[in-house]
């Protein structure tokens, strides 16, 4: 079990006053664990099946005996280990009370609890996508950033807001639900949460799709993407970076959009970085050299002096933010 990263965990000269404790990222397929050291250390890492089955009851006990077959197969002491945190994908609230977590067809009971119950370690849980931001915030695209926002483009826009050092979490945990802010309120089509014209229906790689999709409605001009049977984000980036005329229209609109959006976000927290993760920011420098003058239209002169980066932890942001989470809880 697990990637040994080749740490000599109990041999360390700092010895016996090294802490420890695990980040654990539980998706709807996946649970990704990683065992840390207290300085963020990532010194090992595994996966578990996520069973979906009789209402997701079996999830955190799986989770519990891993962790604790970990523990005893690494003759890791009790008293080293700081606790877990989780990232859950779903509205948490800061203590640790989920409420419906449909991926994971959760009903309402509190995590921080129920996993101490079952591991007699001290639990702290999050949203995943603000766990994730706060892991690119200590580890990653935003390191270094007491105030940062990430946002995740992915199949739909997530994200975590920093402030101070902190996780943005808000009287019920749905803070940082930035993905549902209405950027047109002449939209006609729903967005997946009920409402119209939610940022999720233009920044998310879904979204992008849909954007390109309508713009070449709207033309007959020529075009390499009328050739593309299943049109990806990707394909729309690829043909724009060809010179196509139409996939260059569709990303400016993707683009004004982003900037109106990230823009506001800023006038409401003044970041020093904003992070862009998920699918869309594979297209990389293209797409920060392409919401920027947007973006300084769009944003208070105050807030202008923002740096936008990519997210460098990939996969891994959740367990590192999950484990910052349990960090600054108890350690
Ligand atoms: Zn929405």
């Amino acid at each position: 079990m697990g990637t040994n990263m080749g740490f000599p965990q109990r041999a360390s000269k700092k010895g016996h006053n090294m802490k420890y404790g695990f980040g654990v990222d539980l998706g709807g397929t996946t649970v990704k664990i990683a065992y840390f050291e207290e300085s963020g250390n990532m010194l090992s890492k595994w996966e578990i099946p996520t069973d979906l089955q009789e209402q997701g009851k079996n999830i955190l006990p799986d989770i519990a005996a891993s962790l604790l077959g970990y523990i005893k197969e690494n003759n890791i002491p009790m008293d080293s280990l700081l606790g877990i945190g989780i990232g859950v994908p779903g509205p948490v609230s800061p203590e640790g009370i989920v409420n419906r977590c449909e991926n994971l067809r959760w009903g309402v009971f509190n995590v921080n609890e129920t996993l101490s119950r079952l591991t007699g370690l001290p639990v702290r849980a999050g949203n995943d996508a603000t766990v994730a931001a706060l892991g690119e915030c200590w580890k990653g695209g935003g390191q270094g950033c007491k105030n940062m926002i990430m946002a995740t483009l992915g199949t739909g826009v997530g994200g975590g807001i920093v402030v101070n050092g902190q996780i943005l979490l808000g009287a019920h945990g749905a803070a940082g639900e930035i993905g549902h802010i209405v950027l047109n309120r002449e939209e006609t089509e729903p967005c997946n949460c009920g409402k119209y014209g939610c940022a999720e229906q233009y920044c998310s790689a879904t979204g992008v799709v849909r954007v390109t999709k309508r713009t070449l409605a709207a033309t007959d001009a020529p075009s390499a993407l009328r050739q593309i049977e299943n049109l990806t984000c990707k394909d729309v980036f690829d043909c724009a970076k060809a010179g196509d005329a139409v996939a260059k229209q569709a990303l400016e609109k993707v683009y004004a959009y982003l900037g109106e959006f990230l823009g506001n976000l800023c006038d409401t927290t003044n970041p020093e970085r904003i992070v862009l993760g998920g699918g869309v920011s594979k297209a990389g420098d293209v797409l920060l050299k392409g919401i920027r003058p947007y973006f300084d239209k769009f944003v208070f002169h105050a807030n202008r002096d923002v740096e936008f980066t990519l997210a460098s932890l990939g996969n891994d942001a959740g367990a590192y933010g999950a484990f910052k989470l349990i960090l600054d809880a108890v350690g």
